[in-house]
């Protein structure tokens, strides 16, 4: 079988290697597809931390079982598969606690150990989801909807709320898109006004800002003086994450779903006064993955608009870094195999 290593920064190659024997209690599943993730771009490009080379990235598969044992979660050779890339130890104080996306010893699959850049993988069949009834496309982007789903869930995002999110990158998109879907009124901000654009035309958002065009006089007038309930961050930018603060309200929440790799600094006097609620939001759940599924075989997302481009598997060799990289007009790239 084939597959494609990141041998070392900027560098991938393609392999023929053995496929995985079958294993009681793993699966081995044939790759259909895999979602390209601002994730394997930073490892590829080496600036993803903890990282080690050579590495088989890919975590957002399209996936079908070739081989599966006894099972009490009615999966049998032929059935479309979801995997959820979280490789958790099960025994942990959070895995023990039911939060298995956080679990201390995690490995996820595409990142520290290899992942689904490869035609045949074999996963423990804890981490499948039935998924006979969506498409290839819809597989494969669940998993990063599904990220969007566990910042809702942490911020308990319900009807009626405003919620501001900022960067309509595939995350933001992903909470925009089923934050909507809750039914909350979405204010989106974004520093790229093709993103906006699209946002607006492709997602039915309430209200496109550019963050440099006086976005907390906007949201103020658009919510009556109050500003959102919930504020998603989902640039990762240090610049976004300390001036999002001001689009909250009092007794609000702020989600950190971005990651950015130092120190952030607010005004205690500010965040006291509206007594914030700063909450950190990583991977997700099973719960997260069912209520995405749930929503994709609803009809109840644009996966046309979020899917903008499909590639054969060795186009990851020469076209990659021009995918996931800002001025990128790419939501998501999908290589086929
Ligand atoms: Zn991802
Ligand atoms: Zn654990």
């Amino acid at each position: 079988m084939k597959y494609i290593v990141c041998e070392n920064p900027n560098h991938f190659s393609i392999r023929e290697g053995k496929e995985p024997d079958f294993t009681p209690g793993n699966a081995v599943l044939r790759v259909k597809q895999v979602g390209i993730c601002g994730t394997d771009l930073h490892a590829f490009k080496g600036n993803q931390p903890f990282f080690s080379y050579p590495r088989i990235l890919g975590h957002e598969l399209a996936t079908e079982i070739l081989e599966i044992g006894q099972n009490n979660i009615g999966l049998s050779k032929g059935d479309k598969v979801v995997i959820m890339p979280y490789i958790n130890c099960q025994d942990c104080v959070s895995c023990r606690a039911g939060k298995s996306n956080c679990c201390q010893k995690l490995n996820v699959f595409g990142v520290h150990v290899d992942g689904g850049m490869q035609e045949v993988i074999s996963l423990p069949d804890r981490l499948l989801i039935p998924a006979n009834e969506l498409s290839h496309d819809e597989i494969t982007i669940v998993e990063p909807l599904a990220i969007g789903a566990h910042a809702l869930r942490r911020a308990g995002t319900k009807k009626g709320d405003n919620v501001v999110v900022m960067g309509c990158g595939p995350i933001g998109i992903g909470i925009i898109q089923l934050a909507k879907y809750i039914g909350a009124t979405v204010i989106a901000i974004d520093i790229n006004d093709y993103r906006l654009d699209l946002v607006s035309k492709k997602f039915n958002i309430d209200l496109a800002i550019n963050a440099l065009q006086s976005p907390v006089e906007k949201i103020k007038e658009f919510t009556g003086g109050n500003l959102a309930q919930t504020v998603f961050d989902a640039t990762g930018s240090k610049q976004a994450i300390e001036g999002g603060i001001n689009y909250m309200s009092h007794g609000g929440s702020f989600v950190l779903v971005g990651l950015f790799k130092g120190e952030l600094a607010f005004q205690h006097p500010i965040i006291h006064a509206k007594e914030t609620t700063i909450i950190c939001s990583r991977n997700a759940t099973r719960e997260d993955f069912d209520f995405v599924i749930k929503v994709l075989r609803e009809g109840n997302f644009n996966t046309g608009a979020y899917i903008t481009k499909h590639v054969p598997f060795e186009k990851i060799l020469s076209d990659f870094d021009t995918w996931a990289s800002p001025d990128s007009k790419e939501v998501k790239v999908v290589a086929v195999l």
